[in-house]
């Protein structure tokens, strides 16, 4: 298959249910996944293949232990005598994993024209409005072509249930895809996320903070196909640790995305105080995102990363001008991606909302920022004068021992809430 699937802006998991109660004779439920940049992955495609369907396999292994079966840019989910009820959980479960386009609760039947008719007259049973059958056949030993197809089961679908056939934007559309020892016949799909597997672009470090943008800043670089671990600081000794609850459930959410996340706790306060005493004032914003993103560095070489990972959005906040980013560039050598750069708050926020952060970052905390925020914040900080204040604190030394000081928590998606 050439083609590449695109699957439409429409919130994943919302498409309508479209799999009967009942099962047709001879026919077994499965999910049928369609893959989308994965295609296009030329040589590296059989890598990206074994490793996205190792990652379904992870995903949905807490519902059931299901078999992933390969075959021309499609995946088939199988699990020998499962209900239509678990391989509905298994198909809403797999929309989370990056890299699948549709899912599509389908019937898997025989290969040959009874079967299909019986699954597609079992499959529009019970519904009203225009219809067309869109037949593809990944195996070309079947008696009929694509086209014939479509006629056969269309004319057999209006002369039982009288509904009309329209080709252009129909209300159902009924698909059947003749593979090499089956046929899958399955009516409406769930939108996935699109993207890449995780795990095919490396791992990176995530400096999460309670708010709304770094957790989509997580979501679009798992996208990406980058296994992410989470470093949150904290204002303890000074705050309380509301900010480590909001951090640990937002990763709890996202690991939906991934699974296995690891959330890395620091607590910052004294190191902010010290920034505090050293005189830094209109500085000390950027200084202490310097000594955050120094502290990433040291761990996530730790944990063999490549790239930290920021929710910054040009000129979103005073801390995010240009010339504060440039500064912000230097304090490390591992590269800085901040996917959300060039996005609205609005934008942010709606994605935020379609990933299910939005509402826990929206929980109150005491921030640890807002423990030295000066009256005016500096709006072109000089690279100069922050290392100036990082000499005077031992920055590489106040990092390392941060870094050391980490507490490691594993929050898992589908564990209850603490
Ligand atoms: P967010 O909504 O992600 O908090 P923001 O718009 O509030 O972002 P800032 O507070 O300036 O912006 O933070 C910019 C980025 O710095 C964050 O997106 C995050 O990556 C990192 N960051 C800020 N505070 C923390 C923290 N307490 N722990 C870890 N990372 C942080
Ligand atoms: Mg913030």
């Amino acid at each position: 298959m050439t083609t590449l699937d695109t699957a439409p802006d429409a919130a994943p998991g919302t498409a309508a249910a479209d799999v009967r109660e009942q099962s047709p004779v001879n026919g077994e439920p499965c999910v049928l996944l369609k893959l989308g940049e994965v295609v296009l992955k030329g040589k590296n495609r059989e890598q990206f293949e074994r490793r996205l369907a190792d990652n379904v396999r992870t995903a949905v292994r807490p519902i059931a232990r299901v078999d992933v079966v390969r075959r021309h840019g499609v995946f088939i989910v199988r699990r020998p005598g499962a209900d239509l009820a678990t391989m509905e959980r298994v198909a809403q479960r797999i929309t989370d994993v990056m890299g699948i386009v549709w899912a599509h609760r389908a019937w898997q039947v025989g290969k040959d024209l009874a079967s299909v008719e019986r699954a597609a007259l079992e499959l529009m049973d019970g519904r009203t409005g225009t219809f067309a059958v869109r037949s593809r056949r990944r195996d070309k030993r079947f008696p009929m072509t694509s086209t014939e197809l479509d006629r056969h089961i269309g004319t057999l679908v209006t002369a039982r249930y009288g509904q009309p056939v329209r080709l252009k934007n129909p209300e159902h559309t009924l698909s059947i895809e003749v593979d090499r020892d089956e046929v899958f016949v399955y009516s409406g799909g769930l939108p996935g996320q699109g993207g890449l597997p995780v795990g095919m672009s490396g791992r990176g470090l995530v400096l999460m903070s309670g708010g709304i943008d770094s957790p989509v800043a997580a979501y679009r670089m798992m996208r990406r196909g980058l296994r992410v671990d989470y470093l949150h600081f904290s204002g303890m000794p000074f705050t309380g640790p509301e900010s480590i609850y909001k951090a640990y459930a937002l990763v709890r959410e996202l690991d939906k995305f991934q699974t296995g996340s690891r959330l890395f706790v620091v607590p910052f306060g004294k190191a902010q105080q010290q920034i505090k005493s050293s005189g830094a004032d209109r500085l000390a914003v950027i200084a202490q995102r310097r000594l955050m993103l120094r502290t990433g560095e040291v761990l996530a070489r730790r944990l063999r990363g490549s790239a930290l990972i920021t929710g910054d959005a040009l000129g979103q906040v005073s801390s995010q001008t240009l010339a504060n980013i440039t500064a912000l560039d230097d304090a490390v050598e591992l590269p800085i991606l901040r996917p959300l750069v060039g996005m609205d708050k609005v934008e942010i926020m709606d994605q935020a909302r379609r990933i299910r952060t939005l509402t826990i970052s929206e929980l109150p905390d005491e921030d640890c920022c807002t423990l030295l925020a000066p009256r005016r914040a500096e709006t072109r900080a000089k690279i100069g004068d922050l290392r100036q204040i990082e000499k005077r604190l031992d920055v590489g030394e106040l990092a390392d021992q941060l870094a050391a000081s980490v507490q490691e928590h594993r929050p898992a998606y589908g564990d209850p809430a603490t």
